[in-house]
């Protein structure tokens, strides 16, 4: 039975056009240049290839470079997100239609969760956020990310369902048993000018990659589709 749904926050809430996820990375640009001293070119190198290797550019920084994981966060996102997204009433309406717990599920930080979900006003959807803090930098797509939510939430695996647009971050949740959907918006699926390199993004173009057990193309598509899929009998992975 299924008991709550796992919510990744950005580019899934609101959609990759907005354009508040590229002045992220740019911030992260500018972090890495005053820090190390880097050209443009070289920190945006430095910036994607950890994002690649260690999932998220701060797990890079922590491992490589040994950095203050706070100062950090506080800098890249220190941007107005009133600028690039704004309140999303059908947004409320389909969340408050699922009938199951929802929690937020994110590699940024809680207080840019917060703001986010203000500014989509649906912050009192959700029930708690499991941030980049609480994966104590652990971040998806590590298993151990999920684990910890698992735990925190006094849960299994298939008591849940994961809603993502990046398809890396399946993979480890249908390992514990989560149930998966997969955000694939056809409008950014050429991200070949993106800040950061999703190995999956060409295949979202195509097909509904086999960790996903169901697709949708707008976020508004959810509640449906989680009705679905905590219906249906369990399928399980690989
Ligand atoms: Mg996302």
């Amino acid at each position: 039975m299924i008991r709550y749904i796992l919510f990744d926050l950005d580019e899934t809430l609101y959609p990759a056009t907005s354009g508040l996820m590229p002045a992220i990375g740019e911030r992260m640009r500018i972090y890495l240049q005053e820090r190390y001293h880097l050209d443009a070119e070289h920190a945006h190198a430095l910036q994607k290839r950890y994002f690649n290797q260690y999932g998220t550019t701060l797990r890079g920084l922590m491992l490589e470079q040994k950095i203050d994981p706070q100062d950090y966060l506080g800098f890249v996102h220190d941007v107005d997100v009133a600028q690039f997204i704004h309140p999303d009433a059908r947004l409320r309406e389909v969340l408050g239609s699922i009938p199951f717990e929802k929690v937020i599920v994110t590699n940024a930080d809680a207080p840019h969760a917060e703001r986010v979900l203000a500014r989509l006003s649906v912050a009192d959807e959700f029930e708690q956020i499991f941030d980049i803090v609480f994966m104590q930098f652990e971040c998806k797509p590590a298993r151990g990310a999920y684990e910890r939510v698992l735990e925190k939430l006094g849960v299994r695996g298939d008591e849940c369902i994961l809603v993502e647009d990046m398809a890396r971050n399946l993979p480890a949740a249908r390992e514990l048993g989560i149930r998966t959907i997969l955000l694939m918006d056809p409008r950014t699926a050429d991200q070949t000018g993106a800040w950061f390199l999703d190995p999956a993004a060409e295949a979202r173009s195509r097909e509904c990659p086999s960790d996903a057990n169901m697709c949708i193309k707008e976020i508004y598509e959810v509640a449906d589709t989680i009705q679905k899929l905590a219906n249906a009998p369990v399928r399980t992975s690989k």
